[in-house]
Parts: structure tokens; C-alpha cells; sequence
């Protein structure tokens, strides 16, 4: 959370703060956890009361409480009057002050799938906080909120509903810039009566959405023609599988390794645009769940090249051709995994297959025996021959790489010295691709150059 002051909190949550005033850059409801620095606000719940853990969250660490009724405690409190609504007010002001893009996401299945999508899309763009797991309800949504840092720059919130209301509520702390129902479908149906209840539910967070909101609407779901009637003011983005919406899909098919492939298709009033992606996650309701994370990006001025990117991304192992937002607005393409001669050669097709100033960073390929040198020359030519730029390289064997590819190659003898190199010559129009076997541990290299998480 961004630092705040217990006086300033006492003040916008209506309090009145007891004891010395310190600033607190946390926020914990859970007794239980690591409270370590932060301030406990403790809740009262219909089987439990948090009052009644102050001792616990003093010995987790925590160093300032947020009570209702005034407590025995060595530690400054501030008293308000009901703590699940100051923790709302709370919330609403670090949103505020942050003042990221935010996505609002609700629906009756695909949630967090799309939220997961979304987020994994716009890592790609910049600093992005998202829903942890499934904390999608009246207090999740606050607390995820309160982990704003003053660098994020969007904000992926996931709201679930069982009541009237929640998303309302939520909505109203979120403030989202852009929102979607990815469908609805006759779940909780005992806290709405009827799935037209449930729509309703739903249809709070288009309801939220001021004249510069965008909606994206389902055209798949059949209240979509309601949403589009009644929710004239905000902007308004269709998504569909199977109709000329904004966004649909065309050629939809599993792939020999039986994954998702599809094409995506955008139209606006300018024309069309289309890329194909393979998704990693499986099962064919995934298309619709890409479809509405890529209308959401869109919004957000995401091109369709990163929204292939990320998409496609999303759910694959660490270190196997991921794109991380590298420092300076460039992009990176973390392939530190491990290292063949052929999987380096398709790692440098796909970087060269992205528009921007291609960059190699490469470690040693291992466990290549006589042949190491020759097959490390290989790799040379074949960077140069594509149209790699730049290469930068540090282990023993790349020493041949280096030499084979001639100008713009340079070999350092140890990492430090490559990732300052680097970093001085960084631009935002560079995708940088980082390869080597795993006894190369590239990784650091990602980890000196990617935007802090
Ligand atoms: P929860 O209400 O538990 O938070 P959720 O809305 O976040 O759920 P996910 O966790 O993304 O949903 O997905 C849960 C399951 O719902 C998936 O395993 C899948 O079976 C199904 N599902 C996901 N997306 C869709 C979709 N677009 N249409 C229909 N079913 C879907
Ligand atoms: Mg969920």
C-alpha cells in the first residue's frame, strides 16, 4: 500500500486516533498472517469478531489497530464505527491517490480466468495489480485495492456477488475504467431469487460506469440486448463467438498438441484486423474468456500484437519464451529455461518476428561436447542472417557466437558488466530476447532488466 499517515486515515475514515500517529504501509484483516508493520483492522463478522484477536494480531506483528469499540492495547488504535465500512473508505482513497487504470470484472464463471488473461496481457505494458486467487467480495475487493503502490498502472479486479448490492459496493470502491459481465448463468440463485435477479446483480457494475467508462458486453449472453438499451451513457464494446461483434473468433480449432487455436477478430470503423493465437489453457470456453480480455485491453490502447502476446502466455511456464515489460518500456522474451541449438533458433524466429530493434543476450549452451564451438558459431550466423541488431553474450563458449556474428556482437566476462552494457543502451523500441542453458542462469539477467512486479 502507499504510505499513509494514522492521522490522515483517522480523517477520511470519520475516526478518532488514540495514541502516537505513525505511518503504515500495510493493511491486514487476518489475525492469523504475518501482520508485521501493519496497521489491524478488525472486523466483525456474523461468527466472528476480530476484537476479540487484537492480542494474536499484536503478536503477528502488527503496530497500529483499526477497532469500533476502543480496545486494551499498548498500540495506537483508531476508532470508527464500523470497521468494514472505514476499510471500504480506506480503500476508495488509495484508489484515488493511485489513480491506476482499472478493469472491473464480474460474471457467473470465467472470472478470474479473464482477470488472469487480462493481467498477463498488460504486464506486458506496465506495472499491474490483480485479484489474488479468488478474493472477489466485499472485503476481498478493499483489500486488493490497498495493495496499490503509487507505480501501478493498471489494476485487474475480479468482483463476485452473492447479494444484492456486493457488486455495487464494489464497484463504487473500484471506480473500474472498464468492466465486463462475461455471461451469466443460473449460479447463487438462492440470494437472487431468479437468473433475471442475478442479471440484475451483475448489470451494478455496467451501472457504475460513468460517461468515459467502457462496457464490454457478451452479445453471447442473453441479456445483452437489455445491457446494451439500458446503459446508454457509458461507451460500448461487443464481444461475441459467433456474430459481427467488435471481437469475435473465426477458425476456432485444437491444435495437434491439443491446444485452443483461433483467430481473433477486430473490427471497428476503420476496417478489420486479425491474429491467430494459441492459447495454453484448455477447454474451448476459453476463446470467449480471450475474446473479452483482448476487448479490455483494447480499451486500454493494448495493440493485437501484445494481446497475442500475452494471451498466449498466459498459464505457460516461467522462462519458456514468456514476455516480461522490460525497464526503459522495452520488451523482453525470458527463454532462460534452458538452451539447444534448436530452440535457440526458434527463440530468434520469434524474436525477429516482432517489430522493434531486435537485441540477443545469450549464455553458453551446454553439454554440446566437440561440437560446442561450431554449433555456438552456428547460432552467430543465424542471429546475423535473421537480422538480430545487437548481441550480447557472456559464458566461454559464446565467445565463438560473438565472433561469428561480427559488428554490434560484444562478449563480457561476467554478468554484472553485460547487464550495465545493457542497460545503457536501452530503448523502448528493443525486444530483447534472453536465452542460455540452464548452468547459465539467464534468469539473473531478466531479473536486472524486467519493471519491478
Ligand atoms: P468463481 O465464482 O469461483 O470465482 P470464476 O468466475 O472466477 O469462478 P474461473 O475460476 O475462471 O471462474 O473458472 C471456473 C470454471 O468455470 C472453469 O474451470 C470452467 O469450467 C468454467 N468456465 C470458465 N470460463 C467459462 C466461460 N466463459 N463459460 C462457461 N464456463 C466457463
Ligand atoms: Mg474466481
Amino acid at each position: 500500500m502507499i504510505p499513509l499517515t494514522l492521522s490522515a486515515i483517522a480523517d477520511f475514515c470519520v475516526g478518532e486516533l488514540i495514541g502516537d500517529d505513525l505511518t503504515i504501509a500495510k493493511v491486514m484483516t487476518d489475525s492469523r498472517a504475518d501482520c508485521s508493520g501493519a496497521l489491524f483492522v478488525a472486523l466483525v463478522g456474523e461468527r466472528f469478531d476480530a476484537h476479540e484477536f487484537i492480542t494474536t494480531a499484536e503478536n503477528q506483528g502488527a503496530v497500529a489497530l483499526m477497532v469500533s469499540r476502543k480496545v486494551d492495547s499498548p498500540l495506537p488504535q483508531i476508532i470508527v464505527q464500523d470497521t468494514e465500512k472505514a476499510l471500504g473508505q480506506l480503500a476508495r482513497f488509495v484508489r484515488q491517490e493511485v489513480n491506476p487504470k482499472v478493469i472491473g470484472i464480474t460474471g457467473s464463471a470465467g472470472k478470474t480466468t479473464v482477470k488472469e488473461l487480462v493481467a498477463s496481457i498488460l504486464r506486458l505494458k506496465g506495472k499491474v495489480l490483480a485479484t489474488k486467487g479468488n478474493f472477489n467480495n466485499h472485503i476481498g475487493v478493499p483489500l486488493t485495492l490497498l495493495e496499490l503502490e503509487q507505480d501501478h498502472e493498471y489494476a485487474v479486479i475480479e468482483m463476485g456477488a452473492n447479494h444484492k448490492g456486493e457488486i455495487a459496493y464494489c464497484a463504487s470502491l473500484a471506480k473500474p475504467d472498464v468492466s465486463v459481465i462475461n455471461n451469466v448463468e443460473p449460479a447463487h440463485l438462492e440470494g437472487f431469487g431468479s437468473i433475471e435477479g442475478v442479471a440484475k446483480a451483475k448489470s451494478e457494475i455496467y451501472q457504475s460506469l460513468g460517461e468515459s467508462g467502457t462496457a464490454i458486453i457478451n452479445l453471447d449472453c442473453e441479456f445483452a440486448s437489455q445491457w446494451l438499451e439500458e446503459f446508454i451513457d457509458c461507451h460500448k464494446v461487443t464481444v461475441s463467438r459467433h456474430n459481427d461483434a467488435h471481437f469475435s473468433a473465426n477458425n476456432v480449432h485444437l491444435n495437434s498438441e491439443g491446444l485452443v487455436t483461433f483467430d481473433v477478430i477486430k473490427r471497428n470503423l476503420t476496417g478489420k484486423e486479425s491474429t491467430t493465437v494459441t492459447l495454453q489453457l484448455a477447454g474451448l470456453h476459453n476463446v470467449s474468456n480471450a475474446l473479452v480480455a483482448a476487448a479490455i485491453c483494447t480499451q486500454l490502447d493494448v495493440d493485437l500484437g501484445l494481446i497475442k502476446d500475452g494471451l498466449e502466455q498466459a498459464g505457460a511456464v516461467k522462462g519458456r519464451l514468456n514476455m516480461v515489460a522490460g525497464q526503459q518500456g522495452s520488451l523482453i522474451i525470458d527463454d532462460t529455461y534452458n538452451a539447444s541449438v534448436g530452440s535457440v533458433k526458434a527463440a530468434i524466429d520469434v524474436l525477429v518476428s516482432k517489430p522493434g530493434e531486435a537485441i540477443f543476450i545469450f549464455g553458453d549452451m551446454g553439454e554440446l561436447g566437440n561440437e560446442s564451438a561450431r554449433y555456438h558459431q552456428e547460432i552467430g550466423q543465424y542471429a546475423k542472417d535473421k537480422g538480430v541488431k545487437k548481441l550480447f553474450a557472456t559464458g566461454t563458449e559464446v565467445e565463438h557466437t560473438v565472433t561469428t556474428f561480427g559488428e554490434g556482437g560484444e562478449l563480457f566476462a561476467a554478468k554484472e558488466a553485460l547487464i550495465e552494457a545493457v542497460k545503457k543502451q536501452l530503448q523502448p523500441s528493443q525486444i530483447i530476447l534472453i536465452k542460455g542453458s540452464r548452468s547459465a542462469r539467464m534468469e539473473q539477467v531478466v531479473q536486472a532488466l524486467q519493471e519491478p512486479q
